[in-house]
């Protein structure tokens, strides 16, 4: 790998202000105070009735799982999109449950619905289904809703997605229960968390039940969140991010399947970190969203096979568009990763081609979700991607098309 020196684009990015780690701080100091306060102001925005704060997405959706299998002890699948984060994989395992996948859709990137009927004709313990709205561009719930016909329980994996709508629906808020993460390269952020929102009175009293059991942050791991958040506040402009992207050790952006990660009820600190989240939010996502229809507006006028560009005038946290060829592809990162423009791959494979799950799926193929993996490249649509990088990615675009 070539290291770059000088500006250079986040791939995604949700910056954290210094006033935030005031208010992080001051949160340290009124956990109860602060926890409950970003509690009601999440259930108040999204309109449901249950809210709970957690470490992390992935443990956000261990948490939703392991409940869910309580009330239903004869069921041990968790259905998944076989093109998703490796996160996800990682807590089923993580809560002793089977995965099972699904291939996708390549224009919408949402599960392939006739192979899904397939399965749910195959199967009797399938305890989830985990619709996913990834890079924010949402999946097709009603559709899912009206196809399973109450059969299994719909997680919704809003992770990539709070903040977006569809039909005046929040993302998060359409299956039984749903979660977001709150962590690094996420729609906002908290250097690391999750939110699990339900509006099911018994999914929320069984989730209260896991949340009892677990742990609080210590001090020290409140201090080590408080050292991230700072380094998160200078390293994440384009004047300086190229530091911790020469850095290996970091490990930024990279995707790894891991069950083993803490579980924790979230810290004061995260909670004082995210005061006046409802502006930012919508102050980033507008930006996004105007970013997105330029990239989208570029794209179309690019000979590309797939319709998956023009799905996205959305709020999306990074506009994916698939490359005809992965030799388009490889010209694209390269030249993104000489010049700084922080254009990204998505994941390494399909969730059925990492090294830890593969004999689990050994007679099984996703040719969608692993063309996917290999073509879908991401643009930046972060407040930080300035008119002149807009030219120079929209000119290599143009390039990597003759
Ligand atoms: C990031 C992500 C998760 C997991 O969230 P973490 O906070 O990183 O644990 C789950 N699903 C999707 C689609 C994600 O992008």
């Amino acid at each position: 790998m070539t290291i770059k020196f000088g500006r250079t684009l986040p791939p995604a990015a949700a910056p954290i202000s210094f006033r935030n780690i005031i208010t992080g701080i001051i949160g340290f100091f009124q956990k109860k105070q602060e926890i409950n306060r970003f509690e009601s102001e999440l259930k108040d925005y999204f309109g449901v009735k249950h809210c709970f704060l957690v470490s992390s997405g992935k443990a956000a959706l261990t948490l939703i799982l392991r409940a869910l299998r309580k009330t239903h002890p004869d069921r041990d699948e968790v259905l998944i999109p076989a093109f998703t984060c490796y996160s996800v994989p990682s807590a089923i395992t993580r809560a002793g449950l089977k995965i099972k996948l699904c291939d996708i859709n390549s224009d919408t990137l949402d599960l392939n619905f006739d192979q899904l009927q397939k399965i749910l004709n195959s199967t009797n313990r399938l305890l989830a289904i985990i619709p996913t709205h990834l890079f924010g561009i949402p999946a097709d719930i009603e559709r899912l809703k009206n196809q399973i016909n109450g059969s299994c329980i719909i997680l919704e994996d809003a992770a990539q997605a709070m903040g977006g709508e569809i039909n005046k629906k929040k993302l998060g808020t359409m299956g039984d229960v749903g979660f977001f993460s709150i962590g690094r390269g996420k729609a906002f952020s908290t250097v690391e968390g999750g939110i699990i929102l339900t509006n099911n009175d018994k999914i929320s009293e069984t989730i209260n039940d896991q949340i009892k059991k677990i742990s609080d942050y210590s001090l020290i791991e409140q201090m080590k969140l408080l050292f991230y958040a700072i380094i998160l506040l200078i390293f994440t402009h384009p004047s300086f991010f190229w530091i911790p992207k020469a850095l290996p050790f970091l490990k930024l952006g990279e995707t790894i399947y891991d069950p083993e990660f803490d579980i924790k009820r979230m810290s004061g600190f995260q909670a004082g970190l995210a005061r006046g989240w409802q502006k930012k939010l919508k102050d980033l996502n507008t930006i996004r969203k105007t970013n997105s229809e330029y990239w989208a507006k570029i794209l179309s006028s690019q000979p590309f096979n797939s319709k998956l560009q023009t799905q996205n005038s959305k709020v999306l946290i990074r506009f994916p568009f698939e490359a005809n060829t992965v030799k388009q592809r490889d010209i694209i990162l390269r030249t993104s990763e000489k010049q700084g423009l922080g254009i990204m791959p998505t994941y390494p494979g399909s969730i059925n081609e990492i090294n830890e799950l593969k004999n689990q799926f050994e007679d099984q193929n996703f040719p969608t979700a692993k063309e996917c993996a290999n073509n879908i490249i991401t643009l930046p649509v972060h407040p930080f991607v300035s008119h002149k990088y807009k030219t120079k990615i929209a000119a290599l675009i143009k390039s990597a098309c003759q």
